[in-house]
């Protein structure tokens, strides 16, 4: 099998028969030409730029239960806690001297952040960093919802569609989640004039490799303009416990094709991805991804957003060390930035 070919043609095209993507995210040989050819392409775009992101958990309390999450409301275990508004207007000073201009509000679905709530932190946090950009995460709300954000101040939203395939989605979720309900809040928000991201975790339970590719396929739909990936890794109090972590490699692989497949795409070297690995951000950087998210976290909660077994949350993974971080970064070839760091669309082949 010449890899070298099919990767040309996927650089070339961006596009390629579902059995040629198959090839590709299951060969350990289509490692080196992907990595090479996603550089490429992303150094082209966006040069040997890192976008930081400043990330403020700001409560692991949710209504929702999905199966592979550690927040999931099931589990009894986790010790549960909420920000204030003081605290997250405290994270987003911390995170501004220390040159962060995008602030990333990310929570389980938390009753307690109504609308009026949201609206409130939102709207503060644009009149005192007007030149910041906020992304949200909150999962699902309706359309009203999302547009009182965006009016609020809002610029960005992450909602992983996690899978695209019905059948998988239900491996994955209790009965009171749809997958035709996360895909319209991801449509929703891209007609009110969100810059969206989305993504999917690798190797999560009962995923083939057909249903990645379904994935693929859907972010063609949506041309996205974030897209998060990370490989699964078990929490011991979910119901996938006995469930093996996902491959870094293959998640590698996806990192390299997604950014073939999407050229402008502001993509993350994720935690996950720093979890499975010790040098596992710094390996998705080099498969082409262009952004990182520290913890802006207070420090007393971090250990309490725990998604998965393991996550880092260590002092060198917060924000605080920033200057760590570029270290680190330039070790892998690359430049930290305190841009805003917005997509560049208009670059897209
Ligand atoms: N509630 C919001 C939502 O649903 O989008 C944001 C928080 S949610 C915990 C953030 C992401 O964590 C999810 O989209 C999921 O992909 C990821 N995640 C949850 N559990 C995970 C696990 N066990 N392994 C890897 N990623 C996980």
């Amino acid at each position: 099998m010449n890899f070298s070919d099919i990767v040309n043609r996927l650089k070339l095209n961006k596009d390629l028969p579902d059995e040629e993507l198959i090839l590709l995210i299951d060969s350990d040989e289509a490692n080196e030409p992907l990595f090479a050819a996603a550089d490429e392409i992303r150094r082209k775009i966006y040069s040997d730029e890192v976008y930081i992101r400043g990330l403020v958990e700001f409560s692991n309390i949710c209504k929702n239960n999905c199966y592979y999450c550690g927040i999931r409301c099931g589990n009894k275990k986790a010790v549960r806690y909420r920000l204030s508004k003081e605290d997250i207007l405290d994270c987003c000073a911390e995170g501004y001297a220390l040159g962060f201009r995008t602030f990333v509000l990310q929570g389980g679905e938390d009753p307690h952040f109504t609308d009026e709530v949201m609206c409130d932190i939102v709207s503060s946090i644009r009149s005192l960093y007007p030149d910041c950009a906020i992304t949200l995460s909150v999962g699902e709300r309706s359309k009203e919802s999302y547009q009182s954000y965006f009016d609020a101040g809002a610029n960005r939203f992450l909602l992983r569609h996690e899978t695209a395939s019905e059948e998988h989605y239900r491996h994955l979720h209790p009965d009171d989640l749809s997958l035709e309900n996360r895909k319209k809040c991801l449509f929703d928000l891209k007609e009110i004039g969100f810059q969206v991201g989305s993504g999917f975790m690798v190797d999560s339970p009962y995923q083939t490799t057909r249903n990645l590719v379904a994935d693929l396929r859907f972010l063609q739909t949506l041309q996205p303009d974030m897209i998060g990936i990370g490989p699964f890794i078990r929490h011991e109090d979910t119901p996938f416990a006995e469930f093996e972590s996902g491959s870094l490699y293959k998640t590698l692989r996806l990192v390299s094709i997604l950014r073939l497949m999407f050229p402008y795409a502001l993509i993350p070297s994720t935690t996950a991805l720093g979890t499975i690995h010790p040098q596992g951000r710094e390996m998705g950087l080099k498969a082409g991804a262009n952004v990182v998210m520290p913890n802006l976290s207070p420090k007393r909660v971090r250990e309490h957003y725990m998604l998965y077994d393991n996550k880092i949350c260590t002092d060198e993974e917060a924000a605080e060390s920033v200057e760590k971080l570029k270290n680190k970064v330039a070790c892998a070839g690359y430049r930290v930035v305190t841009a805003r760091g917005d997509v560049k669309k208009d670059c897209s082949r």
